[in-house]
């Protein structure tokens, strides 16, 4: 599933891409990513006409702005790409659900496999209630810049262990599987670490790696992985899997001390970590 490197990656895109674009035609294909909607129609209605003003992320949601004050939301789920278009003209993907087709300047097409994805206009004011998960996301690790002190405090105050933490949408928005264990190598800590235990030094590991991860992450455009299908707004892959330093490579030597990277089971998902550099 894209965390929050790959959404933003997607987010600066579109802001170059179509940001000052009006919307001419939407055509629906696949019911299921509008499912919200009572039907394509009224989708399509509130969408076609309208100029989109700007781009937001918000977790791993992107947040299109339309004039009119009405909002776009995009949650790309298991499988879901945003494709740029420069023209109808262009191949089109079989799993193509949603066309949106600009007066000037192509199309914006959603791809979505798996169909867990999904697209749903909503007023401004209205997104928190559609979506109650975005009325308590956590703090954003990009734009909320905080101090050390404030970290510490905000991690002393759960009794939670690091891994299940980072991945708490109501904690911190955006990271998941693949970063949260990035980041915690990053930081030499392990995943079943309390938050509460960490010493002053810690803290400030833990949030340099999260903010330095994910930061790297981002210029790399994302991590495409084996068995998901991260694309950017080009059909391009990331470049960031590359440099995974646990993820993904249990038996692998550690890149910094040489020992066997490790998988083990936290609450059915797979954690990484380098037994001898993670204490
Ligand atoms: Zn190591």
């Amino acid at each position: 599933m894209p965390e929050l490197p790959e959404v933003e990656t997607i987010r600066r895109d579109l802001d170059k891409e179509v940001v000052g674009r009006r919307i001419k035609t939407v055509e629906v294909k696949g019911k299921r990513s509008i499912r919200r909607h009572k039907d394509s129609k009224e989708f399509r209605a509130r969408l076609e006409g309208h100029k989109i003003t700007g781009i937001r992320r918000a977790g791993k949601y992107l947040l299109v702005a339309l004039d009119g004050d009405e909002v776009l939301a995009v949650h790309l789920g298991m499988s879901g790409q945003l494709q740029r278009a420069k023209s109808p003209k262009d191949p089109v993907d079989k799993h193509t659900h949603v066309t949106i087709t600009f007066t000037q300047g192509g199309q914006l097409r959603f791809v979505d496999p798996r169909t867990f994805g999904e697209l749903f206009v909503t007023d401004a004011g209205s997104v928190e209630e559609e979506v109650p998960e975005l009325a308590h996301l956590g703090f954003d690790p990009i734009e909320d810049v905080m101090s050390w002190g404030r970290f510490g405090q905000l991690l002393a105050e759960r009794h939670t262990p690091l891994k299940t933490l980072l991945m708490d949408q109501k904690f911190i928005a955006g990271i998941g599987n693949v970063y949260s264990d990035e980041i915690l190598f990053a930081a030499g800590l392990r995943y079943d670490r309390m938050s509460d235990s960490l010493s002053a030094q810690e803290i400030r590991r833990l949030y340099r790696a999260m903010v330095e991860t994910l930061t790297e992450a981002i210029k790399y455009r994302g991590s495409s992985l084996a068995d998901e299908q991260y694309r950017d707004l080009y059909g391009e892959t990331g470049d960031f899997q590359g440099q995974h330093q646990v993820y993904d490579r249990a038996g692998q030597a550690c890149r910094r001390c040489r020992n066997v990277i490790v998988r083990v089971k936290v609450n059915g998902r797979s954690a990484f970590l380098c037994e001898h550099c993670q204490i």
